[in-house]
């Protein structure tokens, strides 16, 4: 065994059918009186379910989250949740949701109950990333980090197809990186390929059948594992491209973690291909990459960055941005080498075959 530091995230997690009803009593035991449940406008309706559920301990429903955490729409959250006098914050969504919820609590440090309906895996970190004149900036804060997570595979059962493949691909993408991360540890490392199992043997089932429960709930467990490796170790070559691409091309984020996890992964197995061999095997193919672009392909996810809003001409201000304060990696970041990995992705091709 190698030498290895591990810190476990302070976090209450209640996961079952139907857990949303125990919402009020989530709410009494972190001694809370007055709630605000938050959403994106788009899941209203379910957070003003939850909102009744609570009776007099909700203050109502905010649902004004949206994608990016932008500050803009977090100050006036924050307007509203000190009018109402709350004690506490009920995020209700995916990432975006969650993190209205975070960028919230760093300004107040108001408690947090979140019930995810996304695989996104927010809730079990204790990072906050948030746009303010198109630059998004993250950080790592335990002030952000909610106090229960409340999973309900119910309330994921309406997560549409596109949007659960594309989600389950970005928890995946925690795992891998959390395999190879720097600050690896064992625990994290079986709980990577934990997830990647639960969520690669789910998202198909869910394919064929959206309404499969067992399927959501397998698919959600995974999440969970995923997200928690992603609070636990730090990310590597893939996330920052993704945030790279999301932040300053506009492209949507899960779908970009869909269509460039093979490809970083490639780049990256040539070096780490020890760590990643048990996610090939798990996956039942010849490398993670290519196992990852088979299960992404299979599933009928996005496969080109093309397809998703890239011109081609922007490959190399995007190389030379992720080359920019890059996070640490185990394979060094080459700009002829990142240039040929977006190209790849561009077009859709499969990951080249590693190469030691
Ligand atoms: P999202 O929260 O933006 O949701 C996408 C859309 O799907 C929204 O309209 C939402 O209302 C809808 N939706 C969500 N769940 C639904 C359901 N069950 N049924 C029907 N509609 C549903 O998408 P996301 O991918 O979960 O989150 C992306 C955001 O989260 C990004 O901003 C990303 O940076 C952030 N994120 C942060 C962390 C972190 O640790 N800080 C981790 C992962 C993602």
């Amino acid at each position: 065994m190698e030498a290895f530091v591990y810190e476990a995230l302070p976090q209450r997690v209640v996961f079952g059918f139907g857990t949303r009803t125990s919402l009020p009593q989530e709410v009494d035991r972190l001694g809370l009186t007055r709630v605000m449940v938050l959403s994106t406008p788009e899941q209203a309706a379910m957070a003003g379910e939850l909102s009744a559920l609570l009776g007099g301990k909700s203050a109502g429903v905010l649902a004004s989250a949206a994608m990016h955490t932008p500050v803009e729409v977090t100050e006036k959250a924050l307007e509203k949740v000190r009018a109402a006098a709350v004690d506490g914050l009920v995020p209700v969504g995916g990432g975006s949701t969650t993190g209205l919820g975070k960028a919230i609590a760093l300004r107040s440090d108001l408690p947090q109950i979140v019930l995810p309906t996304t695989y996104a895996g927010s809730e079990a970190t204790s990072i906050i990333g948030q746009t303010e004149g198109g630059r998004k900036t993250t950080q790592r804060t335990s002030k952000v980090l909610p106090e229960t997570i409340l999973y309900d595979v119910e309330l994921t059962a309406s997560l549409p197809v596109g949007l659960s493949v594309t989600s389950g691909l970005n928890a995946i993408a925690h795992a891998v990186e959390a395999r190879y991360a720097r600050d690896r540890n064992p625990l994290i490392s079986i709980l990577a390929l934990e997830g990647i199992r639960a969520l690669a043997g789910a998202l198909p089932r869910i394919v064929r059948n959206p309404e499969d429960l067992m399927a959501r709930s397998d698919a959600l467990y995974g999440a969970w594992a995923c997200g928690t490796c992603l609070g636990a170790v730090e990310m590597a070559l893939h996330h920052k491209v993704c945030h790279t691409l999301g932040g300053s091309f506009d492209l949507p984020h899960a779908e970009t973690h869909a269509v460039m996890l093979p490809h970083t992964t490639a780049y990256n197995e040539a070096i780490v291909r020890d760590l990643l061999a048990p996610v090939a095997q798990c996956l039942g193919a010849p490398s993670a990459a290519r196992g990852l672009y088979d299960l992404a392909a299979s599933l009928g996810a996005p496969t080109r960055l093309g397809d998703l809003g890239m011109a081609k001409a922007a490959i190399g201000r995007a190389a030379d941005l992720i080359l920019q304060n890059p996070y640490w990696n185990p394979r060094p970041l080459v700009r002829e080498h990142i240039v040929a990995m977006l190209e790849d992705a561009f077009e859709g091709r499969p990951p080249p075959r590693p190469r030691n």
